[in-house]
């Protein structure tokens, strides 16, 4: 096995260029690989389950820019959509037929979402939404669990997951109490919590944020009745439940998390999936709320590129082409991926939990199932940089998190399968080799 110094060497090259250029030299932290080390791989193309790096080595991809890339890379319908729309013109500032077809696409298939407005990132479809839901109610506080995350909106980034959860920080500078000081953090999947704060704040409480189910902290589904339990609280107290589906949309199912539990919420957010890959996400839901958005009402939200034509050609082809049959195909990839995570773990005696929310899936090391933060970070999360890097190294592109879920795609044929299957061994036995504290 050639070390990664050999293998790596253009990717080298442009992380210091990059790192002289841009913070970090990346544009988005978990880029960087600094909770597993090493060298993040400069990506030059990617075609169905597929990335190529700058070395020209090959990956099976298990991250699918971060969930996006649900019909693998460079899908030829979505490819052939994006085409069109950019000869067309790249943007207008003006309303767009595409603009009606997506928000269509969307009503049509998740029920409680009535109307639609679309934006850039699933960090703006948050914001928004809080934004909305505080306009509404004209109320101050919002409910959020942790270890859940919703992009880097200042007053959701309490004990958020994902990129925060990676770095170890408990929130950031730049972020002040008083942006913060309406946010109430509760722990994930506590219900007699959720029920305690409604029973004290219950009045000045405009909304509770949730993951439908969450995934910026590894893998963690509702337990059942948490959803509902939420649902029933704000209803009894008049707040607005805004279900964050950036991740879990039309990925998890044909209509997202509420496809499998139908707990309706009364905002959603979206993204990732419905992007196409390209700059595009949206929130929306009951039309009474969705009103009191500018123009029709008074809640303020605008932006220059929303509903940019070229990433709505790319959203909409690439949920068309995601059609009822390509569900049942990811789920039978998710649990393919499970077991050959779990039987390799096994066999070399590793603790470890494979964790499913849908077909979302991520690995814990450690004994019993994962429900929360906490027990996200108590995981032996020291061993992953080794099991990451042994995965890597054998052509298996892996979160470069410990607490980031892993993505399937259609596009993951019999081959594909067999590279991880083949790496698995090692990396496993690297996992097992592993000692806390090294890396
Ligand atoms: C990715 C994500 C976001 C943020 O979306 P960006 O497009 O990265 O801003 C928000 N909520 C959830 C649940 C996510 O997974």
């Amino acid at each position: 096995m050639r070390t990664e110094v050999e293998t790596a060497r253009r990717s080298a090259a442009l992380f210091e260029r990059a790192r002289a250029v841009t913070p970090g030299g990346v544009n988005s932290p978990v880029r960087a690989f600094q909770a597993v080390g090493g060298t993040p791989r400069f990506m030059v193309r990617g075609e169905g389950p597929h990335l190529w790096d700058a070395d020209g080595t090959r990956y099976v991809d298990l991250v699918g820019s971060w969930g996006p890339m649900i019909l693998g890379h460079a899908h030829p319908a979505v490819v052939d959509a994006v085409r069109a729309a950019a000869a067309s013109g790249l943007s207008f500032g003006t309303p767009t037929v595409g603009e009606i077809e997506l928000a269509e696409e969307i009503i049509g298939r998740v029920g409680p979402v009535a109307a639609v407005r679309l934006v850039n990132s699933g960090t703006e479809a948050t914001m928004s939404a809080v934004r909305l839901a505080r306009g509404f109610t004209g109320r101050r506080k919002i409910v959020k669990f942790a270890g859940c995350y919703h992009g880097h909106v200042d007053a959701l980034l309490a004990d958020a997951g994902s990129g925060v959860a990676t770095l170890g920080l408990p929130t950031t500078p730049g972020v002040t109490g008083a942006a913060a000081a309406d946010t109430i953090v509760l722990p994930y999947n506590d219900r007699a919590a959720v029920a305690a704060v409604f029973a004290s704040d219950g009045a000045d409480i405009a909304a509770v944020i949730t993951e439908a189910a969450a995934g910026n902290m590894g893998a963690i589904p509702p337990e059942p009745g948490f959803n509902q339990a939420l649902r029933d609280l704000c209803t009894a107290h008049g707040a607005l439940l805004v279900m964050d589906e950036v991740m879990t949309g039309f990925r998890v199912s044909t209509a997202g998390w509420y496809g499998l539990e139908s707990v309706p919420g009364d905002l959603y957010t979206f993204g990732k999936v419905m992007s196409g890959g390209l700059p595009a996400a949206a929130f929306g839901g009951r039309t009474d709320v969705m009103a009191a958005l500018a123009p029709s009402g008074p809640v303020y939200q605008a932006g220059t590129l929303s509903g940019n034509p070229v990433a709505v050609a790319a959203g909409l082809a690439s949920l068309r082409a995601a059609t009822p049959e390509v569900y049942p195909v990811l789920n039978a990839h998710a649990t393919r991926l499970g077991a050959l995570l779990g039987d390799a773990l096994a066999a070399a005696g590793v603790a470890h939990r494979v964790q499913f929310a849908g077909n979302l899936l991520s690995v814990f090391f450690a004994e019993e199932p994962v429900r929360d933060y906490p027990g996200a970070k108590a995981a032996e999360t020291w061993r992953y940089p080794a099991f990451f890097h042994a995965l890597l190294a054998r052509g298996v592109y892996a979160p470069p998190s410990a607490f980031e879920a892993w993505f399937v795609n259609a596009a993951m044929d019999d081959a594909a399968f067999e590279v991880i299957a083949s790496a698995l061994p090692a990396a496993a036995a690297a996992a097992a080799a592993a000692s806390e504290g090294e890396r």
